[in-house]
């Protein structure tokens, strides 16, 4: 690939070719964005260009000998930082500093891609700080980081800083389409679900991923006609799933936005013939819970979403997990399937008498 290549990164992408052009090149710079929106290829198709023997219109030409070793990640002037279990610490920046005594071994540039910037521990930032007041010749520095915010003030002075935008959802189908063999209409839904990122789209694109959503969508479709005694197993059943609880809750949430797209903007089932009608849906609706999201008032849409909203936050405070779950689904019986519509209570409830 080159730098050329890095696809939906337009800005970020002919702001670099333009400092590339320019031959002034900054020591430090600082790449943010979320993760899987492409900083890291960037970074290094940036670090390709400039040392690049032969470049093709300020670009790398991908078939050099430094192009070709860091294709084999062999190319001893890229230099990957990456933390050491939680943090990047001092002793790795001072492994660093070891290599300054040393000009680039073949190449123009020494690049140092630092990942997670944000992860530096205070001591290692301070002494990342110093170097960058006096940077090593022919050396450069490219932090990667998701917020600028999260790294000292004083370090993200020093920096030339690059935004990444989240990648549009039609960028992110494309390449599930393309590297990972997906039907268009379901990388279209799990594009939805990544909101922008690549990574986190192949995650949801793994198998386990879709038979997790597949689940969720069980159970709440049986809302519709559950009885109030087995309201209550199914929900403590669900709660056990302590580790999936944060993901549940979040296709939960992407159900019931499907359900206000399916009312408000009159999106269809996925699969279904698009023509005339609006985008596809993450999640395939039954019958009933179609009818149901046609009939409600479209308030109770809204509330809905805002319970996920809040059950989410409530996780994220340790509320009681299955305390949170039987709310929301409460909400969605109430809400969506109708209060009145508790299945066979009294038959079964008959049957328990004493
Ligand atoms: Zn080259």
């Amino acid at each position: 690939m080159a730098l050329s290549g890095i696809v939906g990164q337009q800005r970020a992408v002919s702001f670099l070719k333009r400092i590339l052009k320019k031959e002034a090149v900054p020591h430090a710079f600082l790449f943010s964005g979320m993760t899987g929106s492409g900083k890291l290829a960037a970074a290094v198709e940036f670090a390709r260009a400039l040392n690049c023997q032969s470049p093709q219109d300020h670009d790398s030409c991908g078939v050099c000998g430094s192009c070709r070793k860091l294709d084999e990640g062999l190319h001893p002037d890229i230099v990957h930082v990456r933390s050491d279990g939680a943090f990047i610490k001092l002793e790795q920046i001072r492994e660093l500093v070891k290599r300054f005594r040393f000009r680039p071994f073949e190449g123009k540039f020494r690049v140092v891609i630092i990942h997670d910037a944000q992860r530096m521990m205070e001591l290692a930032a301070n002494a990342l700080l110093k170097i960058l007041e006096e940077p090593p010749e022919a050396n450069l520095f490219i932090l990667l980081a998701v917020e600028s915010q999260m790294l000292l003030p004083t370090i993200v002075s020093r920096c030339c800083q690059v935004r990444f935008q989240p990648l549009e959802d039609r960028i992110v189908a494309e390449r599930l389409v393309r590297e990972e063999g997906l039907s268009p209409d379901s990388a279209a839904g799990i594009a939805r679900l990544a909101e922008g990122s690549i990574e986190k789209a192949r995650w949801f694109s793994r198998q386990d991923q879709a038979e997790g959503w597949k689940r969720v969508i069980e159970r709440l479709e049986s809302l519709a006609e559950i009885s109030i005694l087995d309201f209550f197993p199914m929900v403590s059943d669900w709660a056990k799933g302590r580790e999936t609880m944060e993901r549940d809750l979040e296709f939960i949430k992407l159900w019931v936005r499907d359900l206000i797209l399916f009312r408000v903007a009159g999106a269809r089932n996925p699969g279904q013939d698009a023509a005339g009608s609006g985008a596809a849906l993450t999640f395939e609706l039954n019958a009933r819970t179609e009818q149901a999201a046609r009939s409600v008032p479209v308030e109770h849409l809204f509330i809905l979403y805002q319970r996920v909203e809040l059950a989410m936050q409530g996780l994220r405070v340790n509320a009681n997990l299955q305390m949170t779950l039987e709310g929301v689904c409460l909400a969605i019986k109430d809400f969506l399937y109708g209060k009145g519509n508790w299945n066979s209570f009294s038959k079964r409830g008959q049957a328990l008498s004493f």
